[in-house]
């Protein structure tokens, strides 16, 4: 039983390693909802969160981020990225969890619910990316970066 649970433990470290290192080596920016691990882990979510390794899967993009000089951007878990309609930017606050699908009550556009926040966290993340006014430095001018760590870009900018 022991080896069945090791195998599996490695198969899941083997394809989050090699995403990981898909994503960060093929893009310029990888951005991310900046969500609490912890705290879903204690909802009822939590087989969901735990067995896709979400913690770990954005502690790899980080520092595979700073290996290669790939821009990681967590946006704020409180930006409204489900609820927001790309397409016109209105927030429809009647969603519910099991709404997978929804149409815009102001352009009447149909969204696929996780499509939709995905590219929502997308745009927030580049806009974060551009309001940074220097690499190494956050928007408000900081260093970003611990003084010893010399590489590329620090993993999370701040929300403005
Ligand atoms: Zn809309």
């Amino acid at each position: 039983m022991a080896r069945v649970h090791q195998r599996v433990a490695n198969q899941r470290a083997d394809f989050l390693h090699k995403l990981t290192t898909s994503l960060i080596k093929t893009h310029d920016a990888v951005c991310t909802e900046d969500l609490s691990v912890k705290g879903l882990a204690r909802t009822k979510l939590a087989k969901s969160v735990l067995d896709a390794s979400m913690g770990t899967l954005r502690w790899q993009l980080a520092y595979k981020g700073q290996w290669y000089g790939t821009h990681v951007v967590a946006v704020d878990r409180f930006c409204p990225s489900t609820q927001l309609c790309h397409d016109c930017g209105v927030k429809n606050e009647h969603l519910a969890l099991a709404d997978r699908l929804w149409v815009c009550p102001h352009c009447g556009v149909l969204h696929d619910r996780d499509l939709n926040a995905a590219l929502n966290i997308r745009d927030e993340g580049l806009r974060l990316l551009a309001a940074c006014p220097a690499e190494g430095l956050n928007a408000c001018g900081r260093a970003v970066r611990p003084p010893m760590a010399a590489g590329p870009v620090e993993a999370r900018i701040p929300r403005l």
